[in-house]
């Protein structure tokens, strides 16, 4: 079940930070994402709130909070947001009342000012020491049209309505927004190739994601009931699979993805919290006619009816020439969290329903977010057909997958009627040579 309104929601609501205030920010009052950042290179990692185009050191802050919003600034330094999790829901949701009390203009303390730092001088880190990386392939339409390329006559696999699929990918090369990466290089074998040969991927895609952060930990051997699987998340970030198309279709069968994705994984460095989202539950996308009921371990009433989220995922994608010549990033695709055919709380159920712990930090991919329409698809073997039909970009250039240099960048944001729109920032990254 989502977290409840309260105050924090209101519309009303406005911050003294003015550029909190602006239409269009990611981060207004209502919004209170959490992240790490350091004001200066060798200065301690510190846990931070977003506000306008402000950090304000939580630590600082709670100094003047009292009962448990306080025990959120026991510690100036923080490496990661795990402790903050750690300390559990009701204190999350103190800190997040706390601040939203003290950044705005109505009950405000203008002291806090001293503890803002411009975005624009602060190193955003990696904001979850993370433990575990689980990637699920949670959108029909991705699925759907993902599975054509491969196998035309059976695209979507007899199990997909039933078990929302994922593969157990690689926590130790999740990057935070910003950081370029180097091009994989791997097995590949084309269709006409006699034998595979070594060298730099050619295939090289994203994958629009949204990550899940677990901020509740459960025990092995206990499956936690879909009912409650919301209180065992903390946030949600934008989150980009970066995929090997030619290594991962070599690879692939019969154990799954590996080389072809654990390379490199980008997150946003903003944790939108679950409370924060709570305006923007929406029903669980309706599955059409004919298809099969969830089995009973992943169906919900509460679940049906509130736990889709109305997130908007775009994609952007700047080459070294538009950089060069002062374009503008092109969109490449536009889509919804609401499209997806399982819920987190599905998600949340089916990977602990073996009995599977998860743990405090854990990160799970939504999968590619796709829906029914090409301009809402979500990665470049979608849009390109597998890169037989490439796209135009302004300029003239073409991509049917990513060249070296070509940076994409997420966005994504929530708005609806009634509730003051927020964003997640951005989660961008640009491609490096091989070497
Ligand atoms: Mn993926």
């Amino acid at each position: 079940m989502p977290v409840a309104l309260n105050e924090t929601h209101d519309p009303t609501r406005k911050s003294f930070v003015e550029s909190a205030n602006a239409p269009g920010s990611d981060f207004p009052i209502q919004n209170l994402p959490f992240g790490i950042f350091r004001r200066a290179a060798g200065e301690p990692p510190r846990l931070g709130v977003a506000i306008g185009d402000q950090i304000l050191d939580v630590a600082a802050a709670a100094a003047s909070f009292e009962g448990p919003a306080a025990e959120a600034g026991r510690f100036s330094s923080v490496p990661y947001l795990n402790h903050l999790m750690s300390l559990g829901p009701q204190v999350w949701s103190a800190l997040r009342l706390a601040l939203s009390r003290g950044l705005s203009i109505e009950h405000g303390d203008a002291r806090l000012r001293e503890h803002l730092t411009p975005m624009a001088q602060a190193e955003m880190r990696l904001p979850v020491a993370i433990g575990d990386f689980t990637d699920f392939f949670a959108s029909i339409f991705h699925a759907t049209n993902a599975g054509r390329l491969f196998r035309p006559d059976n695209p979507l696999m007899p199990n997909y309505k039933y078990v929302p699929v994922a593969y157990h990918s690689r926590a130790s090369s999740v990057r935070v927004s910003g950081k370029p990466f180097k091009r994989p290089r791997g097995q590949r074998k084309g269709p006409n190739d006699a034998a595979p040969s070594y060298g730099a991927s050619r295939n090289l895609d994203f994958e629009l994601e949204l990550g899940i952060y677990i901020g509740a930990a459960s025990e092995l051997g206990e499956p936690i009931p879909i009912g409650r699987a919301a209180e065992h998340v903390f946030g949600f970030c934008l989150l980009n699979d970066w995929s090997a198309r030619d290594i991962q279709a070599w690879e692939y069968q019969p154990l799954g993805p590996f080389l072809g994705k654990n390379f490199c994984t980008t997150v946003s460095p903003w944790v939108v919290t679950a409370e924060a989202l709570a305006p923007f539950h929406t029903a669980a996308f309706a599955r059409p006619d004919g298809d099969p009921a969830p089995l009973p371990h992943l169906d919900d009433a509460e679940d049906r009816a509130h736990g889709g989220l109305d997130i908007t995922l775009e994609a952007y994608i700047s080459t070294e020439t538009m950089r060069q010549t002062g374009a503008a990033p092109q969109r490449l695709t536009q889509t919804s969290c609401a499209l997806l055919y399982w819920t987190a709380s599905q998600m949340i159920a089916h990977h602990s329903s073996n009995g599977c712990n998860l743990n405090i930090g854990d990160l799970l991919g939504s999968g590619t977010v796709s829906g029914p329409e090409k301009s809402s698809w979500g990665s470049l073997l979608e849009l390109t057909t597998r890169g037989t039909v490439p796209l135009t970009l302004p300029g003239g250039e073409k991509r049917g997958f990513l060249e070296d240099g070509d940076e994409i960048v997420f966005r994504g944001y929530c708005e609806k009627p009634g509730a003051v729109r927020i964003g997640f920032g951005e989660c961008r990254a640009a491609v490096l040579p091989a070497g």
